[in-house]
C-alpha cells in the first residue's frame, strides 16, 4: 500500500507562479489518481509488501502499467519536494558545483530550460548528478526516472501539460521560467549527498 505524500506547503502557497487550482488538479487528481491506480494493480501480489522505489525497480522493463503508475508516484513526490513557496538561491557545495560543471547558475538555468522545452511530448527534467559527481541537465519521457539509469536526480521539472495549462495554457517556456523563482534549493543541494537509489 503506497500513500499519497502530504503537501510540503498549503495549495494556494505557491500562487501567483502556480495557482490553487493547479495545484488541486495536478496534486489532487493526477499525482492521487497514480497513487490509486497503483494500490489497485498491486493488491495481492508480490508488490504490495514492497516499498516505492523496490516497486520501480522490479517492475523496470517488466511490467509496464505498474512501472509507469509507480514512477509517476516517485517523480511527483520529488517534483513537490523540488518546489519551495520561500524564496531561496543555491549556496555553498551546490552553488560551486553549479559553477564547475555548468559555468554559472545563470547557465545552468538557460540548459534546463532549453533541455525542458525539447523534451517533446510528455516527460520530466532533472538536474542529475552521475556516479563521479558531475552535474549536467537530462531529460526523461512519460514517467521514466534518472536513478534507473545509474543518475541521481537533485531537482526536477515536470513538463507534462497538465503540470502547466491551467495557468500558462500552452506556454511551457513562461511555466518554466516561473519556476525558477520556486526552487528549492536546499532540497538540491541535500540531493547532492545522496548516492544513487
Ligand atoms: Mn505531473
Amino acid at each position: 500500500m503506497i500513500s499519497l505524500m502530504s503537501l510540503p506547503y498549503a495549495q494556494h502557497a505557491l500562487e501567483p507562479h502556480l495557482s490553487e487550482k493547479t495545484i488541486q488538479f495536478h496534486y489532487g487528481k493526477h499525482h492521487k489518481g497514480y497513487v490509486d491506480t497503483l494500490n489497485t494493480l498491486i493488491l495481492g501480489t508480490p508488490y504490495e509488501t514492497q516499498n516505492l522505489e523496490d516497486i520501480i525497480r522490479t517492475s523496470y522493463k517488466k511490467d509496464e502499467k505498474i512501472f509507469n503508475n509507480a514512477a509517476q508516484i516517485w517523480n511527483h513526490d520529488f517534483y513537490w519536494s523540488s518546489l519551495t513557496p520561500h524564496p531561496m538561491l543555491p549556496k555553498g557545495t551546490l552553488l560551486h558545483a553549479l559553477q564547475r560543471d555548468f559555468g554559472s547558475l545563470e547557465a545552468f538555468l538557460e540548459a534546463f530550460l532549453a533541455l525542458g522545452l525539447s523534451q517533446f511530448g510528455s516527460g520530466w527534467c532533472w538536474l542529475v548528478k552521475d556516479v563521479k559527481g558531475t552535474l549536467s541537465v537530462v531529460k526523461t519521457s512519460n514517467a521514466d526516472l534518472p536513478w534507473i539509469h545509474g543518475l541521481t536526480p537533485l531537482l526536477t521539472c515536470d513538463v507534462w501539460e497538465h503540470a502547466y495549462y491551467l495557468d500558462y495554457q500552452n506556454l511551457r517556456k513562461d511555466y518554466m521560467v516561473a519556476l525558477r523563482t520556486l526552487f528549492n534549493w536546499e532540497f538540491a543541494e541535500k540531493n547532492l549527498a545522496n548516492e544513487i537509489l
